[in-house]
Order: structure tokens, then sequence, then C-alpha cells
């Protein structure tokens, strides 16, 4: 398949958005496969204690195996935590299991508590595992586990779901990511909106891709997210799209919205 273009620096990409059901989990396995398959090295953080990106990219998330929630308490590091997901040979995961339910509150007092993550996943480390691309799929909430996936990207990608009251609550996320921006992670930069399900035929559709390209401007990505049923289904088989459909629509576009994101590159700084 076709080759992308290499990033010039890692790219570490926080998939955020603190309603749930918007498309995050499955923005960041199809586009994480999406550049996998193409050629480039790719690690996903499963932050979500539900693991449904470890469930999608078939990596094992029972209680007892190497996840997340260990590598947050410094008890074990990347190369340990990561498996290597089903969907491509370049693609890691590390799963996110029952554990990371209690992490929430556990986190709270422990010492550097917003910065677990990107201790983790310091240069150093991801340096000797050639990562060129890290997403962080986060849970739907805006408690620690996100501060601490906000804390340790260089990007944001905020997938948005084309329904009613798709812009309810994103003043919210981006005050939040302003006061990480201020106190602790200056270089955060919301780089990427993304638009999932997205049904052509109806006009409400297309009113919130008007109003979200007036919000954000050339950060919404031209390319996307079709509804499809194939994109839906694809998780029961521990798989992505792209391994369950290749051909199908919902499988081209994250292929495109991947090469999007690749094409782009890091330069543009707009916050
Ligand atoms: P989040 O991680 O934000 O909670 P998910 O990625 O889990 O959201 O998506 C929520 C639900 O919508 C899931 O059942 C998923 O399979 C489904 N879904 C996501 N994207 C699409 C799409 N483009 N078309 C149809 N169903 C989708
Ligand atoms: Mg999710």
């Amino acid at each position: 398949s076709t080759r992308l273009p290499k990033p010039d620096q890692r790219r570490i990409m926080t998939v955020a958005n603190q309603k749930g059901g918007v498309g995050k989990t499955t923005s960041t396995v199809n586009l994480a496969t999406a550049l996998a398959v193409q050629g480039l090295r790719v690690l996903v953080i499963d932050l979500d204690p539900q693991g449904n990106a470890s469930t999608a990219l078939g990596v094992d998330h029972q209680a007892g195996v190497p996840s997340v929630y260990q590598l947050l308490l410094g008890e074990i590091g990347v190369a340990d935590a990561a498996a290597t997901s089903t969907q491509s040979e370049n693609l890691s995961c590390v799963p996110a299991t029952i554990d990371l339910a209690g992490a929430e509150v556990e986190l709270v007092t422990m010492v550097a508590r917003e910065a677990r993550l990107r201790e983790a996943l310091r240069p150093a480390v991801l340096d000797e595992l050639d990562y060129d691309y890290v997403f962080i799929d986060c849970p739907p909430s805006l408690g620690l586990l996100t501060v601490n996936a906000l804390v340790g990207a260089h990007e944001v990608v905020i997938p948005i779901q084309c329904e009613y009251y798709a812009l309810e609550g994103l003043g919210q996320l981006i005050n939040n990511i302003e006061l990480v921006q201020s106190y602790l992670n200056p270089g955060l930069n919301v780089s990427t909106v993304l638009l999932t399900m997205y049904d052509g035929r109806t006009k409400l559709a297309e009113q919130v891709t008007e109003e979200v390209r007036n919000y954000f401007g050339e950060r919404a990505l031209r390319t996307v997210i079709p509804r499809s049923v194939k994109i839906s289904e694809a998780p029961g088989f521990g798989q992505t799209v792209l391994s369950y459909d290749p051909g199908s629509r919902g499988s081209m576009s994250y292929l495109d919205a991947a090469r999007e994101i690749a094409e782009r590159g890091t330069e543009r700084k707009t916050s």
C-alpha cells in the first residue's frame, strides 16, 4: 500500500472530547492503523478503562496483563506494556485493563499526578522504540486521565459527531486545554478536528460541518468520516474497519484522514 511521509519529529496526538460516543476510540484505532499499514510506526495508548481501543486492535486486556495502569504507576515501561496489534506489525497498543477504573481516584494523591504519562512517554524511551506516531485514546471525561493525556501530548485531535448539540461542551474542553497550556504543557496544539458519523443525506450534517469549519477553520480536516455500519461492526470482530472491510467507504475515509494528517506535518502552530 501507499507510503506516507514520516513526520520530521515524532507526533504524540491525544484524541479527546469529554462527550461519550462521538468517535474517539473509533478514530484512534482507525487512524493509527491507517498510518501503520502505510509504513509508519505507531503506538496507541488506551487510556479508557473500558478498553475498547485494545479490543479493536486485537490486544489482550484481561485483568493481569501488562497495561497502562502499571505504566502510569511507573511500575513498567512502554516496551513492556505495549503489545503488537493484530491489525499491523507496525502497530502496538498499551492496553487498558479494569485496574484503570480506579486510577482516576488513585492518581489524586500521587506525586506529579498530571505528568505520569508524559514521564512514561519521555523522548529517550520513545526514540529507542522508534515510533513515528503515538495516539492516546481518552475516556469520556475531563478528569486526571484526560489531563495526563493532554500533558503528555504535542497535539489534540477532537472528533466531533455530526449531530444535534455537536459543539455543546466543546467550550469546556477548550478551557481545559487552555489551562493545561498555561500551566503544564505550553506547546500543546489543537491541530486537528475530525467530523464523524456524517450522514450526507441530512441537512443537519451540513449545518454542523459549516459550524465546525467556521469555528475551527483549517484545523478541521477536509475528510469527513461517514456513518457506516461496517465501522461500527468491526470492533465486534476484534478488528478495525481497515481489515474488516478494506474497500468500504468507512475504511477509505480513515485512510484519507490519515493521509491528510501525515501530509500536514507538524509545522502549523495554531493556538
Ligand atoms: P467514543 O470513544 O467517543 O465514546 P466510539 O468511537 O466508541 O466513541 O463510538 C461510539 C459508537 O459509535 C460505537 O458503537 C462505534 O462503533 C460507533 N461509531 C463510531 N463511528 C462510527 C461511524 N462513522 N459510523 C457508524 N458508527 C460509528
Ligand atoms: Mg471511547
